[in-house]
């Protein structure tokens, strides 16, 4: 039999008077009148520590959302341990029970709780309704169908036979229990590095970041609701190296599925290295981790369009994508109509809260996130090689906000241009229009990641010697577009360097990491 052929779920607009828009105000008014009491899911149970952490919007710190309970290390021995007695059940069921399980998931995000999860990424990650609909909807339901229809592709190819000799092969799950760890900036991932596993036939302890636990906690409920079989997927809310310490010294850990910061993933493929002789089976490591992401404009591009590229691509979501645009090469032929256009553009973005729909910028996600974006600015104003043509400012009284900045800098190796800032912060470097290729170069050069990257032109040989002179400068490349905004089944994602393992997020080979192969010879 065959599964249903996945499509990308389309995109609603949430347009001035459309049903949409009211029942999506409506669903964050209801989140926002009670205060929600959020549990660890370990096996059968919500487990309710009394340590509650509280929660709220980043845009708005003196609401309360609610309160979570913080586990410690028992709990994480429980998650591990309710994982592996789950284990054999849930991989001995067929496979299309498992898909069907995921594909339920996505129709019930696709339909009721569709306005539920985004009102819950606007509240508790500070999204706006566009960016909240395109993750926590969209791409989430997008890598729930497109896995399964991947996974039916894997357990499809077999080998060749010969006369006498019938070759199989086997798709196992990994042999122990897996270790999803989750960001903060998209619900998506956070849903999808769990399921993914899961679907596969593996049981997971799920650990997502503190800032997360708001719509984590509804992906939980629509797991459960969808028939997810009790501890398939723990989720529990503990301190990173407790559990990490716990896990990564136990003989059953099988695979690490992570995105977030460069440095934790070093951090924790480290302790696996050392811990490697404990181990049952080598774990499989699959990280998504740090972006220095460029946009390369050559002197043949639209300069309206190299605005807009930059002004989306480093902006939206404040920035805080891997994939977010935040160095970029501007030919000087073009840079006084691109300045023109990117001050007007982000002139109209308006800044504040979730609750109005007409924002374009919002909070940003946490304190430590806003001191570590104002320390950025503030040592690249002291620079006497910078100049900050827009934005500069930022106010912590009501939410974490930072404006939009742009910092025009004449040093290519200035800090801002080769550091992750993970927040709305653009650096630009204007270069001589004839030196394009000693450019590219600079580009390759700057940074140790290779997440994503643009380039724009309208010459081929210049997007041509781009392409092939940036060959390893990005994961995800670009021809005249912003580099962010993934395709689940149409732009797979992921990037080497130290952007990680690129086992490409929305792909089949991202599957494949959850299977261990079994070859099967039989002689008649
Ligand atoms: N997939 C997202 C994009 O293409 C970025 C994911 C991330 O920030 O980790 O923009």
């Amino acid at each position: 039999f065959q599964v249903p052929d996945p499509k990308n779920e389309p995109v609603l607009s949430y347009a001035p008077g459309s049903k949409e828009r009211a029942a999506l105000k409506k669903a964050i008014e209801e989140a926002r009148a009670h205060e929600t009491d959020i549990p660890m899911y370990i096996g059968a149970e919500e487990v309710r520590t009394g340590n509650k952490k509280r929660l709220s919007p980043p845009h708005d710190h003196k609401h309360t959302l609610g309160h979570f309970h913080e586990g410690d290390a028992k709990h994480v021995e429980q998650a591990v341990n309710a994982a592996l007695a789950a284990k054999q059940q849930w991989a001995d069921l067929g496979w299309e029970h498992r898909a069907s399980i995921f594909l339920k998931a996505a129709d019930l995000l696709a339909g009721p709780y569709r306005y539920k999860i985004n009102a819950a990424t606007m509240l508790g990650q500070s999204k706006s309704p566009f960016q909240a609909e395109i993750d926590s909807a969209c791409e989430l339901i997008d890598f729930l169908r497109f896995n399964v229809y991947f996974m039916q592709q894997i357990y499809q190819e077999q080998p060749a036979s010969s006369p006498g000799v019938w070759n199989r092969m086997e798709y196992r799950p990994l042999e122990g229990f897996t270790f999803a760890v989750t960001p903060f900036n998209f619900t998506a991932i956070a849903g999808n590095l769990p399921a993914s596993m899961a679907l596969m036939g593996n049981t997971v302890v799920w650990k997502p970041a503190y800032t997360q636990v708001y719509a984590a906690n509804v992906i939980m409920q629509v797991f459960k609701e969808a028939g997810l079989p009790d501890g398939v997927i723990n989720l529990i809310y503990v301190d990173g190296p407790v559990a990490g310490d716990i896990i990564f010294n136990h003989k059953d850990f099988a695979g690490l599925h992570f995105t977030g910061s460069t440095a934790v993933f070093q951090n924790m493929w480290k302790t696996i290295g050392q811990n490697i002789h404990k181990y049952k089976s080598y774990p499989r490591i699959v990280g998504e981790t740090g972006g220095k992401d460029f946009v390369m404009v050559h002197k043949t591009a639209n300069a309206k369009e190299v605005s807009t590229a930059l002004s989306r691509g480093a902006f939206e979501y404040q920035g805080q994508k891997c994939s977010a645009a935040s160095r970029a090469y501007i030919p000087s032929n073009l840079w006084d109509d691109v300045k023109k256009f990117l001050i007007d553009d982000l002139k109209s973005f308006k800044m504040g809260g979730t609750e109005d729909f007409g924002n374009f910028i919002n909070a940003v996600i946490d304190e430590r996130s806003f001191d570590k974006i104002a320390g950025y600015i503030e040592q690249a104003r002291k620079n006497p090689m910078n100049e900050i043509i827009a934005g500069g400012k930022y106010d912590k009284s009501k939410g974490y906000f930072v404006e939009p900045t742009v910092i025009v800098t004449k040093d290519p190796s200035s800090v801002t241009m080769c550091e992750e800032i993970f927040g709305p912060v653009l650096t630009i470097y204007v270069y001589p229009e004839n030196q394009f290729e000693e450019t590219l170069e600079l580009v390759d050069k700057t940074s140790p990641y290779a997440l994503t990257g643009s380039i724009l032109a309208k010459d081929r040989y210049a997007i041509e010697l781009a392409t092939k002179k940036l060959s390893n400068a990005a994961g995800n490349f670009y021809i005249n577009d912003k580099p962010t905004g993934a395709v689940v089944g149409q732009q797979p994602f992921g990037g080497a360097r130290g952007s990680g393992t690129n086992d490409k997020a929305g792909a089949k080979v991202n599957l494949l990491r959850w299977a261990s192969m079994r070859t099967i010879k039989e002689t008649f």
